[in-house]
């Protein structure tokens, strides 16, 4: 840290994103991308967009919020594009939380809401799950206070049912509630059919998972008009040009090419059954997911020490060091042959531990 660092950030903690190695290649099941390219029309979308780099963007990015309004059946002022949904979570913690409007979320959850807490001087409470790992809606029902629940969670991959997301919802009227859907598109149920309904709720979604488009940074919300209106106040007082030429050209052919995505995901949760049944089979205990990803864990053998045995096989999972989690790995759900290759080595390792 320099002399010259802000008091006010000198003890931030500041996220730290899943590894990108580059010393070799390997089998990356670490941070949830999709496996799949993004579609050939996407790719098109984009290098025609490449050559008018010479202009900023559309700060409205107004052809791409109405594909996106038109494909979740929401009116254009109930949508903000942002670069990421990252970007979205971060301007709605800044809008409608402080210190006498702080915010609750689950004690195991994105590793990010806190951090933008405390980058922010939110107040906030971390609620513990229930034993199996499931977020008890119960908990959140009436607590007077701003809410951030990512539906699926992560890293535990539960999702709750709608009926529970509304109830939180409508019986905290005062308070807004954002639900982050970055998993969705996997086999969860979304809220954004609440957003018409409920004028505290704000859902969030990305194309990094089940778009295909991590890199490419785009993500949006979806909330009633004068929450949307509040965002982008604080977006027009940060970065007018959030989301860039070449990304919004490749998500609105993204949308266009929607069909070809979803059908990814309906391959990625095939591949998921598949990957849940093998590991059973090999004695591991696997969380119920509704994710890109599987939560899982065994007896035989330490969360960490798999985490790197299978890291020197050439596949990258995510372990995280929590207490709580620690003997589990998140592993994303990737090709068929890279979820056949995973069960090997995992069975090799598990094999080699008992001669
Ligand atoms: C990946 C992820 C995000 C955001 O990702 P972006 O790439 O910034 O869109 C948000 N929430 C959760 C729970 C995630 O896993």
């Amino acid at each position: 840290m320099s002399r010259f660092f802000s008091d006010k950030y000198s003890s931030l903690d500041a996220y730290v994103p899943g590894e990108q190695p580059r010393d070799k290649k390997y089998i990356k099941l670490n941070t949830n991308e999709s496996p799949f390219p993004p579609s050939e029309e996407t790719v098109r979308a984009a290098a025609r967009e490449a050559e008018e780099l010479r202009l900023y963007s559309d700060p409205e990015a107004s052809l791409l919020t109405a594909k996106c309004a038109e494909l979740y059946g929401v009116s254009r002022d109930m949508v903000l594009m942002t670069n990421g949904s990252d970007e979205i979570l971060n301007f709605a913690f800044m809008a409608f939380c402080d210190e006498l409007h702080p915010i609750v979320f689950p004690e195991i959850t994105y590793g990010f809401y806190p951090v933008f807490a405390e980058l922010n001087h939110i107040p906030y409470e971390e609620i513990p799950l229930a034993d199996d790992f499931s977020v008890n809606y119960l908990d959140y029902v009436g607590i007077g206070k701003n809410i951030v629940i990512a539906n699926p969670n992560a890293p535990t991959g539960i999702a709750l049912p709608l009926w529970q997301i509304e109830e939180i919802v409508k019986s905290n009227p005062e308070n807004v509630v954002i639900i982050d859907e970055a998993y969705v598109d996997f086999g969860g149920e979304s809220a954004v059919c609440l957003t018409e309904l409920y004028d505290n709720l704000i859902v969030t979604m990305t194309f990094s998972k089940s778009r295909s488009m991590a890199g490419a940074r785009l993500g949006f919300g979806i909330a009633s008009p004068e929450l949307i209106r509040d965002m982008n106040t604080i977006k027009y007082s940060t970065n007018p040009y959030n989301v860039n030429r070449v990304t919004a050209a490749a998500g609105y052919a993204a949308l266009e090419d929607n069909a070809y995505y979803m059908n990814n995901c309906r391959i990625i949760e095939e591949n998921r059954e598949y990957t849940q049944a093998q590991l059973l089979k090999l004695g591991f205990e696997v969380l119920p997911s509704k994710a890109n990803f599987l939560f899982a864990k065994s007896d035989e053998i330490d969360g960490g020490e798999l985490y790197i045995k299978l890291k020197e096989a050439g596949i990258l999972v995510r372990h995280f060091t929590k207490e709580k989690i620690k003997e589990y790995n998140r592993i994303t759900i990737g090709t068929r042959a890279d979820m056949e290759t995973l069960i090997c080595a995992v069975r090799r390792i598990l094999e080699e531990k008992n001669r």
